[in-house]
């Protein structure tokens, strides 16, 4: 500097130095200035010093505030971005757009809204209330919570005004000097929300339309408690007083003894295979009104993990319907009864005529005769079949158990089967030995019909098999044909009483003695189906519990 003549200055220069007896870090600004007296030769320098340091430090932290200070910021304006609302933020008296979020932008998606006014960018809420009450927002501060709001708004610019409904909160902003400055919008829009409810709430108002032209119950029963959930039919159907809770217990009590045990087990083994179930039973009603007659359709609903949560169902009263079936089942049962004493005395005096014309010489009359007792047989049978109805109906069929071998039983069957059928090919194998304890004459009838049905419903000269085995526990008995078969939707049916396959009109029948079969099968506690396939063939089976 003494040589050049040069001044230097430095400002906010950071020196380390002792001062009060501690390290310091201090910011000063200096000058140096030559100072030349003659000839332009540097005699002396003069040296001004600034302490800056409380300055600097100043500044620094103004610095410090204002980058929280724009973090903070872009930290509230990412949230509004990314916030599951429509967020806007509308500003000054104009209420301008300042700020869209993304999912107010959805709401609008062709509008252009950032920077105009609210009034410009969606005039038609004008003549809005919505208008008014954004002022008074506005004026008062108030914060204002809309819920399903109608506001009939355009999503684009010159697109149709749809009625549209919203959930919103209007918030005022204030600023600076606590004096509002525009107006937060937080807003949902619940239109197609709204539509789905109504939609629901449609199909709600036809289905108990319908609920209630079919005059079915409905119940609900939640797994793990004994509440019932009941409509006001099955309260009826119930006779349950107004009010009164009903539960699973009461309602079980309900059905009559000598049903509860099957319902119960019925409904049961429908929800632990995922099942529809169908139950009748007869029901003595809580308020000691007349007895009645109830078919009760559910199934069980499960979890995720298949576990049951609630069973629900529908109950119909069908106590007429089967006063009058048990009406008509009693006067088949009378008439059966009375052509049951004339057949007997028909079937003897054939059986003596038949036995003296094996010794006449007219072939004529001893084929005549033959198939007469072939005739008053099948007669006999059908009428036992009437009687065993309507004893079932009436509760009068009871079941005489004995142990016994099927296997003889089968035996005897099929000496029977052979001398009445000529047009079939039957095989009896394998009859394995399979001790049960049943009603002897009434599984003796079930394999006859299982047997007869075969014949009815196959060709002559087709092959029909029996087959008598055991399985785990249990006697199985079927019977296979190559017959006709029967169709997926019918098989579930067949052991309905009165069903009869709709296109075997021809071949004559009534649809009682699978319904019988499957009324002796449950007594005993067993089970009874059919493998089938249209054009192909069938195999009826029953199954017993072994007795060993
Ligand atoms: P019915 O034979 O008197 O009509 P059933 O109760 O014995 O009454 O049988 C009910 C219906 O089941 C029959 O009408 C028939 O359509 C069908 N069915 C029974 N057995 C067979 C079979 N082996 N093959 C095909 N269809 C059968």
């Amino acid at each position: 500097m003494v040589e050049t003549g040069r001044d230097y200055q430095a400002s906010e220069i950071e020196l380390m130095l002792i001062r009060h007896g501690r390290e310091e870090t201090i910011f000063v600004t200096f000058v140096y200035a030559a100072i030349k007296i003659k000839a332009g030769k540097v005699t002396k320098i003069a040296v001004w010093v600034l302490e800056n340091t409380r300055q600097v430090a100043e500044r620094e932290s103004k610095e410090l505030t204002r980058v929280a200070f724009q973090q903070e910021r872009d930290r509230l304006k990412s949230f509004f971005m990314q916030a599951p609302v429509g967020i806007c933020i509308l500003g000054g008296e104009a209420l301008t757009f300042e700020l869209v979020n993304p999912l107010y932008q959805q709401l609008f998606p062709g509008r252009d809204l950032i920077g105009k006014p609210l009034l410009d960018a969606v005039p038609e809420i004008r003549d809005q209330p919505i208008w008014e009450i954004l002022q008074q927002v506005y004026q008062t501060g108030k914060t204002f919570e809309g819920n399903s709001l109608l506001i009939p708004l355009s999503r684009t610019d010159d697109g149709p005004v749809e009625d549209r409904y919203f959930n919103f909160i209007y918030t005022a902003r204030t600023g600076l000097n606590d004096e509002i400055d525009g107006i937060m919008v937080f807003v949902f829009e619940i239109t197609e929300i709204l539509a789905g409810q109504k939609e629901l709430q449609k199909a709600q108002d036809i289905l108990n339309l319908a609920i209630e032209a079919s005059e079915l119950g409905i119940w609900r029963a939640d797994f793990g408690s004994d509440q019932l959930h009941i409509s006001d039919q099955t309260r009826a159907i119930h006779g349950v007083p107004a009010g009164k809770q009903l539960t699973l217990t009461e309602s079980s009590a309900m059905i009559r003894e000598e049903f509860r045990e099957r319902v119960m087990k019925g409904i049961a083994y429908a929800v632990e295979h995922k099942q529809d179930f169908c139950e009748e039973y007869w029901i003595d009603p809580m308020d000691g009104s007349k007895s009645r007659w109830l078919r009760s359709n559910g199934k069980a609903y499960y979890n995720e993990n298949g576990e049951p949560l609630y069973i629900s169902g529908t109950i119909a009263d069908l106590t007429e319907q089967k006063e009058d079936d048990i009406r008509k089942s009693d006067f088949i049962g009378m008439v059966s009864h009375e052509l049951k004493t004339p057949l007997t005395s028909l079937t003897s005096y054939l059986q003596v005529l038949q036995s003296k014309a094996t010794q006449s010489s007219d072939s004529f009359t001893r084929g005549a005769l033959d198939q007469s007792v072939k005739q008053v047989k099948k007669m006999t049978t059908m009428i036992n079949s009437f009687l065993n109805i309507s004893r079932l109906e009436s509760g009068k069929i009871h079941i005489d158990r004995q142990t016994f071998d099927m296997a003889i039983l089968v035996k005897e069957t099929e000496a029977e089967t052979v001398v009445m059928n000529n047009s079939h090919t039957f095989i009896f194998h394998p009859v394995e030995r399979t001790m049960v304890n049943a009603d002897r004459d009434k599984i003796g009838q079930i394999i006859s019909n299982f047997i007869s049905n075969a014949v009815k419903y196959s060709k002559p000269g087709s092959t029909i098999q029996i087959a008598c085995v055991s399985e785990g526990n249990e006697a199985r008995f079927s019977v296979s044909d190559e017959g006709m078969g029967i169709s997926p939707e019918d098989t579930g049916r067949l052991f309905e009483r009165y069903y009869r396959v709709k296109n075997n009109t021809s071949i004559s029948g009534f649809g009682i003695g699978l319904y019988l079969c499957a009324e002796i099968i449950m007594r005993h506690e067993g089970r009874i189906w059919v493998e089938s396939e249209a054009g192909k063939g069938s195999v009826f089976y029953f199954s017993l519990s072994l007795e060993r």
